[in-house]
């Protein structure tokens, strides 16, 4: 049973790059007759803009990327058992707040090695030395708010989630999240990173570098977010190109024959 997700962050609209995962992480369920969920990854509060929930999901509906199930929500349905008290958010018996980190070097020592190893359906042969290259991270913020590391591992299980198609900007979180879902007994996804979309400036796009949300606003614009989406994805927007609103099932579903048909491995870089 083949299950994915798009997991936003409600930080702001959908951009070009946001986009490619998500029109990504859409063919490659559909294309493996799958589910596919979107989960609203709310859980650092203060980056949250109000609304931008919303926005993201008339965004996705107007491209014609339509969901299964109900929107799950990280703040909402899945932490609600362990909503932090606050406790010790501002230090206990006079010393400062902590935070929650995992131990390395202990669970490397447990597994016998502090080098993860894994496949990605696109980039092939993954490996990293988490003891060296990134250290102890950490799960549970000095603010008591709860890392994206442990929350996103925690929430894939919990939602069953099979597959997980995202951003290439996310790679290199991988090998973490691998080890933490050993370290938790969880079943490990099947990864694929999509390519990133540079802006004119040669920098990939992104929230913090200012890339500008998609404009949506007409038939027209529509058609071309898309059609700029799917041809990043290497699929062949000549032969099957989005002209109007009314063609978006036809031509998606063209799109998802073109995805099947492909091994996942020779989209374009
Ligand atoms: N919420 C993350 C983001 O918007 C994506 C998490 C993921 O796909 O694992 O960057």
């Amino acid at each position: 049973m083949y299950r994915g997700r798009f997991a936003p962050s409600p930080t702001g609209e959908l951009h070009a790059g946001s986009l490619v995962a998500a029109l990504a992480s859409y063919l490659d369920a559909r294309a493996h007759q799958g589910e596919w969920w979107v989960r609203m990854e709310d859980i650092d509060g203060p980056r949250c803009v109000p609304g931008a929930d919303q926005t993201i999901l008339q965004q996705l509906q107007r491209c014609g990327l339509q969901w299964d199930g109900d929107i799950a929500y990280q703040s909402l349905e899945r932490h609600k058992a362990a909503v932090y008290s606050g406790t010790c958010r501002n230090g206990l018996q006079g010393k400062s707040a902590r935070a929650w980190r995992f131990n390395v070097q202990a669970w490397s020592a447990k597994r016998g090695s502090p080098w993860v190893q894994w496949t990605d359906r696109r980039l092939g042969a993954q490996t990293q030395n988490v003891l060296d290259e990134v250290g102890d991270f950490v799960l549970k913020r000095a603010d008591g708010l709860w890392a994206y590391q442990l929350a996103v591992v925690v929430d894939d299980s919990a939602q069953g989630i099979s597959h997980v198609v995202r951003g290439q900007d996310l790679t290199d979180n991988t090998a973490r999240q691998i080890m933490l879902q050993e370290a938790l007994g969880l079943p490990q996804p099947v990864y694929l990173h999509t390519p990133l979309v540079l802006g004119a400036n040669g920098e990939k796009l992104s929230k913090q570098n200012g890339a500008k949300a998609i404009v949506l606003s007409t038939e027209t614009a529509v058609c071309q977010a898309m059609n700029q989406a799917a041809a990043a994805l290497g699929l062949d927007t000549r032969s099957a190109p989005l002209n109007s609103l009314a063609e978006r099932p036809s031509v998606v579903a063209i799109w998802t024959a073109q995805w099947a048909q492909r091994e996942a491995t020779k989209i374009a870089a």
